[in-house]
């Protein structure tokens, strides 16, 4: 099937996956990665932009190996927003959240890591390019789970992991806290982490899983700098867990693999954090009114708690009205799901862009 040179020697089960592949096309309006649309405050930029002489003078040097300062920092922020009571020995921070979802299943994925079915494409990724199982659970048809069969497939299955978006991507959706609760029980029956992908807090109403990792020691939180916080190029993820969980994130990380400058820029962009709300604010509301025009326009969406939005119900196949918009230089996402179509919430211009593009394919 796949094409790779004989003298090639390539792991066997490597030989069938191809790379993630999101299109990066350059003047065109890009809505299809999800990422925050406003550049970073003038104030953050400003802030680095001081402190970066000192930095690059002790390039010379290796990084923190151990990141103090940045966990710190990511602490106090989670702290601040969840009211909990955590420190750094419960973080762990990496080179954007794939790097943290891959240093768990280096350690932990040994038995099998289960996800429930549409979700974010890296999670089976990962998983194989470890070496490690992947085992599809599904979703129901309005990308809801179903919680008694996830339970059901859990028992069953016995994985070592178990992964569960919220909100979910590609669909938006969140679940509830009581919930995760449930799943984080029944993962923990079985000996399993339940690893929580939170890449979309920031932009949800519902409570966030750190309120139970005191409860659930076998309880992962996962979330990143690249979506709300403005900071996809600078390759910022982390996690918040029991301690044991971070002890086990230093022997799987490679060391010094977060740069200074890394650190020293999200330290900074954390210090600000107050400056990004009016941003997540701004970009809720527009999820609000995109979602209202394409019904208006006669789509479908899905209910989304997240800075993107699923959608169906438009006159011709996804592959062309893809191809379409991009044409009209708009550039959304095709998930692979039948019939439907994702889109990342930009600034208001961008958001009517859209809209004047999508509305040639009203049904
Ligand atoms: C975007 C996204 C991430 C972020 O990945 P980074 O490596 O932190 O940029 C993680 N999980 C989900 C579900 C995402 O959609």
């Amino acid at each position: 099937m796949s094409n790779w040179p004989a003298w090639l020697p390539l792991r066997g089960d490597l030989s069938d996956l191809t790379p993630y592949g999101a299109p990066q096309i350059t003047d065109v309006t890009s809505l299809n990665t999800n990422e925050n649309p406003f550049a970073l405050p003038k104030a953050v930029v400003e802030a680095i932009l001081t402190k970066l002489p000192s930095t690059l003078e002790s390039l010379n040097r290796y990084p923190d190996r151990d990141a103090l300062s940045l966990r710190t920092e990511l602490s106090r922020y989670i702290n601040k927003k969840n009211g909990t009571n955590f420190n750094l020995a419960n973080i762990w921070a990496a080179n954007g959240s794939n790097e943290i979802l891959q240093t768990l299943v280096l350690a932990c994925g040994h038995k099998g890591v289960l996800g429930f079915t549409p979700s974010y494409s890296m999670h089976p990724l990962i998983t194989k390019v470890c070496g490690e199982k992947w085992i599809d659970g599904a979703r129901k048809d309005d990308f809801t789970i179903d919680l008694e069969k996830a339970i059901g497939q859990i028992s069953n299955v016995k994985p070592s992991i178990v992964f569960i978006t919220t909100p979910n991507n590609p669909s938006g959706n969140a679940i509830g806290i009581d919930q995760i609760s449930k799943l984080a029980e029944s993962a923990k029956s079985v000996g399993a982490l339940l690893v929580v992908d939170e890449a979309y807090a920031e932009f949800s109403t519902e409570l966030s899983a750190v309120n139970l990792i005191e409860k659930f020691e076998n309880l992962v939180v996962v979330r990143t700098m690249s979506k709300a916080f403005a900071l996809a190029g600078a390759r910022v993820g982390y996690f918040i867990a029991n301690p044991k969980v971070v002890e086990v994130a230093l022997i799987t990380r490679l060391p010094y693999h977060l740069s200074s400058q890394t650190q020293e820029i999200a330290i900074i962009a954390l210090q600000h954090d107050e400056l990004l709300q009016a941003e997540i604010d701004l970009l809720i509301s527009e999820r609000k009114r995109v979602s209202s025009e394409l019904i208006k326009l006669g789509m479908k969406v899905v209910d989304s708690e997240a800075n993107f939005l699923l959608f169906t119900g438009f006159k011709g196949s996804p592959k062309e009205v893809w191809s379409s918009l991009l044409d009209s230089k708009v550039l959304i996402r095709d998930v692979g799901i039948p019939n439907h179509l994702r889109t990342t919430i930009g600034t208001p211009d961008e958001n009517n862009q859209f809209l004047a593009a999508i509305a040639e394919h009203r049904p």
